[in-house]
């Protein structure tokens, strides 16, 4: 049987959580296609990581790449393809992130199979699995099926998250180290800069505030800030324009390119509800959207629906909280 197999996703010291939803996915799958699941840890070589893994009872490949410095799209276009030439899986799952994105597609014409990007959710039809990705800015989904083998599903984060912290397995996996030289990547790392992403306040929040464009001038970010500030542990996020306006800090910015949360509320004020907005949210347990706008394509994602101006709600709830704060009112 052909397997699934898994591409980590690390930072070169630790595993990422994206990972472990990728892990969640594959044995979906693997429980319906009777598939073993192989994870790759492509790299600089991190047997630590692949211990790690195969602790969980898993077939882990330590994929070393000589001479790799961090990241490099050339190096692993050209190590996961001759890996997975001889491994033939039918499914490899890759994180659809910044660097999925970046190496999965050209992964899959060396390969001469197909790549699903935004994978959100897996159903099944006659016993295949149908994978849905968000289409027309997420307000619909497409149902994709592969036809073409090895299929790259590159899926969301956040949207197969497991309900059962990793266990580790009663027997451990084995590791297999394999080293590809890949002399020419025909890429070369530069530096690295880190983001100025100090989203620390939004991945602890239990709830969050989100201003969209839909809040029309900078002037209006006080009574979101003000908004935000009645809620206990709360914190306030943007969409991305808001981000490229500078009206505010990369730092707040919510989605693909930004930061991904899971709040229990994720309060969702004039945002659209774009597939990279969407994917930044979609862990969160409760979403709540304002919007003058009822067909927008956010409201098939919320739990509540609330059809107006965001600043006439905003200002009639603060009205009903000054209320319940002044019981003589
Ligand atoms: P809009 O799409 O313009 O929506 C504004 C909404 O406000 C509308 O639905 C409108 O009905 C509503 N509205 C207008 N007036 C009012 C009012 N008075 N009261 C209530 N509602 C009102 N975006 C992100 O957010 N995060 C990302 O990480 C991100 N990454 C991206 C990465 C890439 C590679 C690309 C190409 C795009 C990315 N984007 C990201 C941008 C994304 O595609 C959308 O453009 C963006 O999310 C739209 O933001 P918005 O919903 O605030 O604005």
């Amino acid at each position: 049987m052909k397997p699934i197999a898994v591409v980590v996703e690390h930072d070169g010291r630790t595993i990422l959580p994206v990972t472990h939803e990728l892990i969640h996915l594959a044995t979906l799958l693997a429980a319906r296609i009777h598939a073993p699941i192989v994870l790759v840890v492509p790299g600089a070589g991190h047997p630590d990581m692949a211990d790690e893994l195969a602790r969980r009872g898993m077939q882990t490949i330590d994929l070393a790449i000589p001479g790799i410095d961090g990241y490099n799209s050339g190096a692993y276009k050209t190590a996961l393809a001759d890996l997975f030439t001889s491994l033939l899986p039918a499914y490899i799952l890759v994180a659809h992130t910044a660097t999925g994105r970046d190496f999965a597609p050209g992964l899959a014409v060396r390969l001469s199979g197909t790549a699903i990007a935004g994978v959100n959710n897996l159903l099944w039809e006659d016993g295949a699995p149908i994978f849905s990705r968000p289409v027309f800015n997420g307000a619909k989904n497409a149902l994709v099926r592969a036809d073409k083998f090895p299929c790259i599903a590159m899926v969301q984060p956040s949207a197969f998250l497991s309900p059962d912290a990793p266990a580790p397995a009663p027997l451990p996996g084995t590791v297999e180290t394999m080293e590809i030289q890949c002399p020419d990547p025909g890429i070369k790392r530069l530096a690295t800069r880190s983001a100025d992403k100090g989203g620390d306040d939004l991945e602890r929040a239990a709830v969050i505030v989100s201003a969209g464009r839909g809040l029309g001038s900078r002037e209006n970010l006080g009574a979101v800030e003000e908004f935000t500030s009645l809620f206990p542990n709360a914190a306030m996020g943007v969409s991305r324009p808001l981000v490229d306006e500078g009206w505010m800090a990369y730092r707040f910015q919510v989605g693909i390119t930004g930061a991904t949360v899971s709040p229990e509320v994720y309060i969702a004020c004039g945002i659209s509800g774009s597939s990279q907005h969407l994917a930044g949210i979609m862990g969160s347990k409760t979403i709540v959207s304002i919007n003058s706008d009822p067909n927008a394509a956010i409201f098939n994602h919320s739990d509540y629906c609330i059809v107006e101006d965001l600043l006439d709600f905003i200002s009639a709830f603060e009205a009903i909280a000054a209320s319940v704060d002044d019981p003589d009112r």
